[in-house]
């Protein structure tokens, strides 16, 4: 009794400290004692559920019991150390993809191996609640669990990132739906195991028909989306196996996700739902002849000609994008800045809330260059500036940048809030060639009068400019 008492006084502090956690990741500066937050919040987790039940079971000893939590806490935290060492910063995309198949696919061990521990192949008369919260657990992380394995292999590029498109899809993904919400009222009502087994089959199925339509330039906001969900499903087992710290845990993160999807649709100017059934993302490609004839209107720059231009400003705004995070180009950007600096020319960083492939992944390289944040702005502070900045440097970020996506209606990124570039009285594209970005679509950009292509990759670009610019 006691010691209920005791692991639901640790679980409380375990979710308070969970909240500090994301709270403490909602800002670069704070996010190493928010991760801190988390991880001490975990470990009184493990404790506050583990411990109580096993003291409970009077055949095992005090020390066997923490020996259980020890082990699973030790090898579960060696696996995520290994991972977290090994994983390259452009990789975390499909890791958080991963991750949450993960999430979604103990839920459904968890909703199947509660079903059948507590009824066994017994129907009928069970508590309608529990047998509720259940199905809801299941389903959703089926759901879940394909889901996120679809968007693992795509952002893996083990499946292509095109969208897969069928006539009649919509229709048949509707009927799928309702079939999954009768089967789970028929479930409530027999209460027999194959109907819920029934439902995790059509669930797996729905994730999977749901995530494979979705393309390119949607993946954010699908890995955000599949966060809630995961969140939702640990919540509705929480609730199933009378956990509170998981009904808890699973609410913080069902509506941390459902808010980042929904400032992320913000940001794309995008609703929901035209992200899940629309066919934004889907491929554009540029014809040869349209190619080439764009080709002979590129003007190419050497990164002596640049620093020429650089030298000759007084302020400057960095963009960074994907290509920065491939290159890891991050740090040779803060010597570029530190010199461009040194020769009293304002330096701005401006990053996109898509750039990158995952939130946040420009903010963290930029961070690990010990770039200051106070010179870091987000899109809607620093947008009106370009119009009065000498050169915009935009480093391996292309979509971000693409004017198509205000002023080409037929775009698949139409309406997508974009950086200003163009406004600046040069931009300078520091990237390998002229081909596209992860949406896959051409940016005129590269063809306009003031832009400037320095082609190569972007470390090695951004190293020589800073020599250049030094010895001048
Ligand atoms: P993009 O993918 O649009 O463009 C990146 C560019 O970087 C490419 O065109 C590539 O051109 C260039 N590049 C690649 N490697 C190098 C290198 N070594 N050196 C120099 N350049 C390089 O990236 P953006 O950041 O502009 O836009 C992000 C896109 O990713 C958006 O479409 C967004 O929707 C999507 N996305 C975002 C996620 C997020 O949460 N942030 C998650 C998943 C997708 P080249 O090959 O010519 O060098």
């Amino acid at each position: 009794m006691i010691l209920h008492f005791v692991g639901t006084y640790v679980s409380l502090v375990a979710s308070v400290l969970f909240i500090l956690a994301l709270r403490g990741l909602s800002s670069a500066k704070t996010s190493v004692s928010g991760n801190r937050f988390g991880m001490v919040g975990m470990t009184l987790a493990l404790i506050g559920t583990q411990v109580p039940v096993y003291f409970e079971n009077l055949d095992i000893s005090l020390t066997s019991a923490l020996m259980k939590v020890l082990v699973v806490a030790v090898l579960g935290g060696l696996i995520g150390y290994v991972i977290a060492k090994k994983i390259n910063m452009t990789a975390l995309p499909q890791l958080l993809a991963g991750f949450h198949s993960l999430v979604g696919m103990g839920a459904v061990f968890i909703a199947l191996a509660s079903f059948f521990l507590t009824y066994g192949m017994t129907s009928a008369n069970h508590d309608v609640m529990h047998v509720l919260e259940l199905v809801l657990g299941a389903t959703i992380g089926a759901i879940t669990f394909t889901g996120s394995v679809v968007a693992f292999g795509k952002l893996q590029g083990i499946i292509s990132g095109k969208p897969w498109r069928f006539k009649r899809q919509r229709q048949i993904n509707v009927i799928m739906g309702l079939c999954l919400i009768g089967l789970m009222f028929a479930f409530l009502i027999k209460q027999t195991p194959e109907l819920l087994i029934y439902a995790v089959i059509l669930s797996l199925i729905i994730g999977y028909m749901l995530i494979m339509p979705i393309g390119g330039a949607d993946m954010p906001v699908v890995i955000s989306m599949l966060n809630s969900y995961s969140g939702w499903a640990t919540a509705g087992i929480g609730f199933s196996v009378s956990n509170e710290l998981l009904v808890i845990v699973g609410a913080l993160v069902g509506t941390s996700g459902a808010i980042l999807s929904h400032i992320m649709c913000k940001g794309m100017n995008r609703s929901l739902v035209k992200v899940i059934f629309g066919s934004f993302g889907s491929q554009n490609k540029i014809t040869n002849s349209q190619n080439d004839q764009m080709h002979r209107n590129v003007k190419l720059c050497s990164p002596e000609d640049a620093g020429f231009i650089l030298q000759n400003a007084n302020s400057v705004i960095i963009v960074p994008g994907y290509g920065m995070a491939v290159a890891q180009a991050q740090h040779v950007i803060k010597e570029l800045a530190d010199e461009l600096k040194s020769e009293d020319i304002s330096v701005k960083y401006a990053i996109h809330p898509v750039a990158g492939r995952m939130p946040g992944h420009m903010n963290v390289l930029l961070a690990e260059a010990n770039i200051p944040y106070e010179d870091v702005f987000e899109l809607e502070d620093i947008n009106n500036e370009f119009g009065q900045t000498d050169v915009a440097i935009v480093i391996g970020a292309n979509d971000i940048t693409n004017p198509a996506a205000k002023e080409d209606p037929a775009s698949p990124i139409y309406g997508m809030p974009v950086l200003d570039v163009e406004k600046a009285k040069t931009v300078l594209f520091i990237k390998r060639s002229l081909g596209s970005g992860y949406a896959g679509i051409e940016n005129q950009l590269f063809y306009r009068e003031n832009t400037m292509m320095i082609l190569g990759d972007a470390k090695k670009v951004c190293d020589n400019l800073t020599k250049v610019l030094k010895n001048r």
